[in-house]
């Protein structure tokens, strides 16, 4: 049995494995799909934010704004890409500047530091030459950032699993019952029997709040549809510029990621399909539309990718984080909708702090906080990376050429603790993948090292777990 069972391997639950891994403890990750982030933290808009948005006194305006003062430290800690480049929030008329002056107060008693109403437009353009002309003020934010979700999410988890928490993938919790002394969670594996449970399960979240309480939640899945721009894009802004928000969240951002990309979006569509994580021809119009309110001359015709992603929308809109008064044992992260990336090291904090105290949990000496990422041959100077090539000569076979990426770097990724299985995870850990030909070129090389270091027949390797096979069988095989 289980001490804690922490369903989902998204940022949350990672970040709960995390924190909870400082303690002596016998946890478990049970995740439906075949890696982490494969819900939502894989598809949003990658913002670190300053913590204007959120109600003042809510919990999400708490943990947006401490999981933003964490990252700096946790990106070194954990060796992840994040940069704060600071963030606008752009007004394009007089009669809307009450509105920006209101996120400035807002930010101000969330505890957001630094932040700076500018309506001197030499100034603005100066910091943002792109942005439209109509532009009356900005609010700007320099504790904002950029963070890349997929290496949080992965970096999260790979130390709680080097720090001896279990993560047991293709593993689908069914079912939750009550148990003496515990839950029995009924899954795709088998039975498993758990003290506490942690429902981290994103968008699926309220089927398991609703199956142990009787006051019930209800998430909305809220689509937001994205595009993603070349390289050759990535320095149209600097820093992430937001329309002032709207009835449906923060309207559509601009923004460069920390890959040098620039992306644009998200639309907020709520719809009733958890799993409906397609784009919609509708969708994209509107993010073209919109984008170009804020921004001027945005190279749209540089999208090289366009993606969408799925909000856990609560009623109330506010994270739900607490042991349910109705069941106990049951500890619920539901409800983590934006700002839910910045503040997962907070959740993390918060989730692990309620086991300790009901777990009477006691440290784990064991317990090492700092990981190592990925050796990225570009961070080298060229006599480092010829003295690389010629210890590992893998590390100069180029796999991917739009994001030069090494077979040293993707069988690291292989390799590495809770590694790559997919060709998807290949590319979330090295961006093999992800460049200007969207994979044509590499996708057959990579199935190639899946095959050779794993044993896995070409058959039988997926682009992302399931049924996503890709090979059907050898040319000769269909003479
Ligand atoms: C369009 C969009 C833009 C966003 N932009 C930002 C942003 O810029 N900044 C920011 O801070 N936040 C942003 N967010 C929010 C942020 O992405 C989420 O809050 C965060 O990723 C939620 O993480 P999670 O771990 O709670 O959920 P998820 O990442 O969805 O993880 C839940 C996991 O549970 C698993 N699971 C579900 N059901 C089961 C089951 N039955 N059995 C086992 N496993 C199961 C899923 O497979 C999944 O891996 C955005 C979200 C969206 C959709």
């Amino acid at each position: 049995m289980y001490d804690v069972i922490i369903i989902g391997a998204g940022v949350s639950g990672a970040a709960a494995a995390r924190e909870l891994s400082r303690y002596h403890v016998n946890a478990c990750v049970l995740e439906r799909e075949e890696d982490v982030c494969c819900g939502t933290s894989k598809a949003n808009s990658a913002i670190v934010h300053a913590g204007f948005d959120a109600a003042e006194g809510s919990l999400m305006a708490k943990l947006n704004v401490e999981g933003n003062q964490m990252m700096p430290e946790l990106s070194k800690e954990l060796d992840f890409p994040f940069k704060q480049c600071g963030s606008f929030v752009v007004c394009l008329d007089e009669e809307s500047l009450p509105g920006l002056y209101a996120l400035y107060e807002r930010g101000v008693k969330n505890g957001v530091k630094d932040m700076e109403v500018i309506t001197d437009k030499a100034r603005i353009h100066e910091m943002e030459p792109n942005l439209a002309d109509e532009v009356v003020a900005v609010l700007y934010a320099p504790t904002a950032g950029i963070v890349c979700p997929f290496h949080l999410n992965i970096a999260l988890a790979e130390n709680a699993y080097t720090n001896g928490i279990d993560f047991k993938f293709h593993t689908e919790v069914r079912t939750i019952e009550k148990m003496e002394g515990g839950w029995r969670l009924q899954t795709s594996q088998g039975t498993y029997e758990t003290r506490y449970v942690v429902n981290a399960a994103g968008v699926h979240a309220d089927k398991f709040h609703n199956m142990v309480s009787a006051e019930k939640i209800h998430i909305t899945p809220r689509r937001g549809d994205y595009c993603l721009l070349d390289k050759s894009a990535g320095s149209h802004v600097s820093r992430t510029i937001f329309a002032l928000p709207g009835k449906y969240g923060k309207g559509v951002l601009v923004s460069p990621t920390v890959h040098g990309n620039l992306i644009v979006g998200p639309t907020a569509i709520d719809i009733e399909d958890k799993e409906a994580t397609a784009t919609t021809r509708a969708g994209l119009d509107e993010v073209i539309t919109k984008a170009g309110m804020n921004v001027k001359d945005l190279p749209m015709r540089q999208v090289i990718t366009s993606f969408a992603g799925l909000r856990a929308h609560e009623d109330n809109h506010e994270f739900i984080i607490k042991e349910l008064p109705d069941a106990p044992g049951f500890v619920d992260c539901a409800g983590i909708e934006s700002p839910g990336l910045t503040s997962c090291p907070a959740i993390g904090k918060m989730v692990a702090e309620i086991l300790r105290e009901k777990l009477s949990l006691t440290p784990n000496p064991d317990f090492k906080g700092e990981r190592k990422g990925l050796l990225d041959p570009d961070t080298l100077t060229k006599e480092e990376r010829a003295e690389l090539i010629r210890k590992d000569p893998a590390y100069g076979n180029i796999i991917c050429r739009c994001e030069m990426v090494t077979e040293g770097e993707i069988l690291d990724a292989i390799h590495r603790p809770l590694g790559a299985k997919s060709l998807d995870g290949i590319k979330r850990r090295t961006r093999a993948g992800m460049g200007r030909c969207q994979a044509g070129f590499c996708s057959p090389r990579s199935m190639e090292l899946l095959h050779r270091e794993l044993g896995i027949p070409m058959t039988e390797i997926t682009k992302s777990g399931g049924a996503s096979k890709i090979a059907v069988g050898t040319n000769k095989d269909r003479i």
